[in-house]
Parts: structure tokens; sequence; C-alpha cells
């Protein structure tokens, strides 16, 4: 089968690998409808993330189940099924608590490899979640973004304790930051203010339901959300970035007795602990339990109550996947979809 191979910084290739089979009881094998290329790609692409190469790529799928193992009983073959970066049993104390992200028997998808024509998915009956048919293809790019980026965008906006009637700073453009916005909307933020300054970004972020746009940044930026908020700053933050300078954005833009989410996987980012000390706010993130959320999830998409689909604005065959971390790289896209 063919799937994107990452060889070292700024070199995928798309390559001859070993077709997936079960190796453990509860495996299930699906056959990838869409996958795509991840911020969190970026990292190792340019050469800020050590890997070991050459490193099997991608780690958000969704596709058609087409064999499991023998002791998957609620997953069967011919379903369409989504699933988290993180297979998890989803039985175990930590899972139950809805942090399926750190199970105790988790395996990372992204060592499998899902920018390819077929994945193993480990822990099948805990980690997918079907949808109540085939769905139509116009579906399956919003399916495939609740495998990470709207799962992470929806915790970001749980971990900050959007809720009715709150303001929110979403500090991010990317798919996550996007879709965190999204979230903030369906969660009933009444202002939610996303800092972004390219046009097409600043467009979906309205679309998706931001009142506000701030385009400044670090300290003008958050000079810019006090002064949208009566001088208190927000009620929730949502960081989805992962630098220094965006996680500060985000304790400093939030206001005492605030809450920051934060969901960019953090980069060399070291916390004063005397801003902490002052600021008042609660901090609460880490890798999204994407599980917790995706029944909710896809409910909503199946049901085309939400359109998280609208951040691929890049579709490439997975032979031109190398193009596709390219435009993501300079930001030409905002999130790229490959179809195997
Ligand atoms: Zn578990």
């Amino acid at each position: 089968m063919r799937g994107a191979v990452m060889f070292g910084p700024g070199d995928v290739r798309v390559v001859e690998r070993d077709e997936p089979r079960i190796v453990e009881a509860t495996d299930a094998i699906i056959r990838v409808s869409a996958a795509c290329v991840c911020g969190s790609d970026l990292w190792p692409y340019r050469g800020v993330e050590e890997m070991q190469w050459p490193a099997p790529m991608g780690h958000e799928y969704a596709g058609i189940v087409e064999d499991v193992g023998p002791a998957v009983e609620m997953i069967t073959p011919g379903q369409f099924v989504v699933g988290s970066f993180w297979a998890s049993d989803n039985a175990c104390e930590i899972c139950r608590a809805g942090y399926q992200s750190a199970c105790v028997n988790r395996v990372p998808m992204g060592a499998l490899g899902a920018q390819a024509e077929l994945l193993r998915v480990p822990l099948a009956d805990g980690t997918l979640v079907a949808t109540p048919d085939l769905p139509e293809d116009d579906l399956i790019p919003s399916l495939l973004a609740a495998s990470d980026v709207l799962g992470t965008g929806w915790f970001g906006a749980v971990a900050a304790e959007v809720g009715p009637g709150t303001t929110v700073a979403v500090v991010g453009d990317g798919a996550v930051g996007l879709l965190a916005v999204l979230a903030a909307r369906e969660l009933g933020a009444e202002r939610i203010i996303a800092m972004s300054r390219p046009e097409p970004r600043q467009r979906i972020a309205r679309e998706y339901g931001a009142t506000d746009i701030v385009e400044e940044r670090g300290d003008d930026g958050v000079a810019r959300i006090k002064e949208l908020t009566s001088g208190l700053g927000a009620h929730s933050v949502i960081e989805a970035v992962g630098t220094q300078e965006s996680m500060m954005q985000a304790i400093h833009a939030a206001r005492p007795g605030g809450h920051v989410g934060f969901v960019g996987v953090a980069h060399d980012v070291a916390l004063p602990a005397m801003d902490l000390f002052w600021s008042l706010v609660h901090l609460h993130g880490g890798p999204a339990p994407v599980r917790r959320f995706l029944p909710e999830l896809v409910d909503l998409i199946w049901n085309r109550q939400i359109d998280p689909g609208k951040v691929f604005d890049l579709e490439l065959p997975l032979d031109e996947a190398q193009a596709g971390y390219e435009a993501m790289d300079g930001r030409t896209a905002i999130k790229v979809l490959l179809h195997p």
C-alpha cells in the first residue's frame, strides 16, 4: 500500500509500505477514506522536533472498517468510523474520567501512520466511533476534522470553561484555533474574539461565530482584549499555538479567576511563576481527549449542525503529500486533506 513517510526535515515521500495486519485481538484495519496533515506534523518537518527517521506520518483518520480482530465486539467490517489520534480502551479509570488521551493502555496513532491507504487501529472498540450509516462524500472532511482538530479545539473550549454568556478569546488561527471558535459558539459563548491576521482565516473565524477580530499580537494583542472587555480580560482563553508568546498572550488575556485552555503542543515554553501567581487564572490543557467528545461531534456533523470540514482549504491526492506539507509550512493552506 501507499503511505507517507518522513525521511528527515522537509522530506516527505509517499512510498510502498507493508499492509497493516491484525496484530492484537482488539485491532481493526480500516481503509482510510481521507487523511490530512496536522499542524503538529510541521514540528518534525521543520526540524524543531527530533524523530526516528524514517517515520510513517499521520494521526488523523476516517474510513471504512475492513477487518477486525477476534476480541472486537462493537466495531464491524463495513462501518464508517472516526477515531482519535490516541487509541484508547475507553474503559480504564482515566478513560472513564474523560481523559482518554492518557489512557493507561493508550497507543499513539502517529506511530502507525494514518497518511496511508490502510491503517491498523488498536483497541478498536474503545477508539472508534461509527457513523449511523455510510456518509455522503461532502460529510467526510468534517468527520475527518473530528479526529483531531475539531476535538482538540472543543477540548480547548471545555478546558477554558466556555459556557453560556462568557467572553472568549482564541489565540491561534490554525485549524484548531478556528474550530475552537466554532466550539465556543456551540457551547454558548456570548462574545468570541479571534486573534488572526490573514483575511481568509478571519472570514472563516467569523463564519464560525467570532464576534470580534484582533490582529495585534503579544502585549499589544493583550491590550486590545482588555480594551474589548472593560479592562478585565476574557473569561475563557483558548491557546492553540504552543509558543512562549502565544502562551503568555493567553494567560495575560484572561481575567482574574478566568480559565485558559491550552491545546497547542508546547515547544520551549517556560511559564514565569510570578506571572502565574499574580494572574489568578486557571490553566488546563494538554493532548485533547478527543474520544470523550467524538460521539457528540459525530452526531452534530451527521445532522449537519456544524461544518468543521471548512478548514480544509486544499485537497490533494495522497501521492502529493509533500506539496501538502509545503503549503501548510508556508501558511498558504490552513489544512490539507489527502485522498488515499
Ligand atoms: Zn483507558
